[in-house]
């Protein structure tokens, strides 16, 4: 049988604008299913990597499912709700800037836990859970609740749960309830990834140590606080926190899945037995990568040359 990794969020349809003034092209993309697109690609054959998230049942909702079949992510436990659809985001640009319109309001996803037999139905075999901030972001009061309490659970049935902040106030009702919801969650969750610029902004973190120590505090056994292109601090158990140097990368293109990808690459070298700074250093490889291309998913032959490497 194989083994099984979920990532538990929302997706969504990306319109991004083209070479021809006006037009767009349609893609799919979230934080957390950036990550599951990576981890199908990094993982071992033996690994089954699923997305659990709420959609529609009309045709843009089947093209998502059909989207993820095709890259490799199992979609058998997705919930299919009547009368909603997938949530949409539109890149324009001006002058070279990226800016963002988000419709997701009533996205399907704001339902993915409101059934608690569902979500451990999704986890049921699993052996690792992703989620996010952004997961916990979209979710009702009592839902949120739900779905780290189904991560307790799967945690206490030999489980490991991980998590990336992704600190997105725009979707909280106020910082502070972000703040109290992350923290509570952290608390459910065997690493964490955060991203020290959010932290430090939202928690007043003096520095990237003080992130991870934050979330050591909170429950986390290892975090790893990702920096940009400063160091990356893995902080593993009660060992002495381990700094270091990200190379600069050849060119930034887009940092779009940055952090995604690097969640991806540290899960994937960790569930190949590599050690936590290890594992670090190669999530640092991939998300260099992934910088130098355009989109939060990169090209098969930028892919490839990701794999060679990392297999070496
Ligand atoms: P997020 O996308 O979550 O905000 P970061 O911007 O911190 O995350 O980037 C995640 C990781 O991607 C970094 O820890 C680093 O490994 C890599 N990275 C991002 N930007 C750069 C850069 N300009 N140069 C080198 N590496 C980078």
């Amino acid at each position: 049988m194989s083994r099984r990794i979920v990532a538990i969020g929302e997706c969504m349809v990306e319109l991004a604008p083209r070479d021809e003034p006006g037009t767009f092209a349609m893609g799919f993309a979230g934080d957390t299913m950036n990550t599951a697109w990576y981890l199908a690609r990094l993982l071992p054959q033996d690994w089954a990597v699923d997305y659990f998230t709420a959609v529609g049942t009309d045709a843009l909702s089947q093209r998502m499912v059909d989207f993820l079949g095709d890259a490799g992510i199992g979609a058998a436990s997705i919930r299919r709700i009547d009368d909603r659809t997938v949530g949409l985001y539109m890149i324009e640009l001006r002058d070279g800037e990226r800016s963002f319109s988000y419709w997701r309001g009533e996205s399907a996803a704001r339902l993915l836990a409101a059934d608690a037999a569902a979500l451990d139905a999704g986890l049921d075999g699993a052996e690792v859970a992703y989620f996010s901030g952004i997961t916990l972001a979209i979710l009702s009061p009592e839902d949120r609740t739900r779905l780290v309490a189904a991560l307790a659970r799967f945690r206490s049935a030999g489980g490991t749960v991980v998590f990336d902040p992704n600190l997105r106030p725009k979707l909280w009702a106020s910082s502070a309830a972000m703040c109290e919801a992350v923290t509570a969650a952290a608390g459910v969750a065997d690493i964490a990834l955060p991203s020290f610029d959010d932290e430090a902004r939202w928690f007043s973190d003096a520095d990237p140590e003080a992130t991870a120590r934050r979330y050591h505090a909170a429950g986390v056994k290892t975090v790893v606080v990702k920096n940009g292109a400063a160091d990356v601090v893995v902080l593993d158990g009660d060992t002495a926190p381990v700094h270091f140097a990200v190379p600069p990368a050849e060119r930034v293109v887009d940092t779009t899945a940055a952090g995604d990808s690097f969640s991806a690459g540290y899960l994937a070298a960790r569930l190949k037995g590599r050690s936590p700074v290890e594992a670090a250093r190669s999530a640092h490889r991939i998300a260099a990568v992934v910088i130098q291309h355009r989109g939060a998913v990169i090209p098969r032959e930028a892919m490839a040359g990701v794999l060679e490497a990392e297999s070496r």
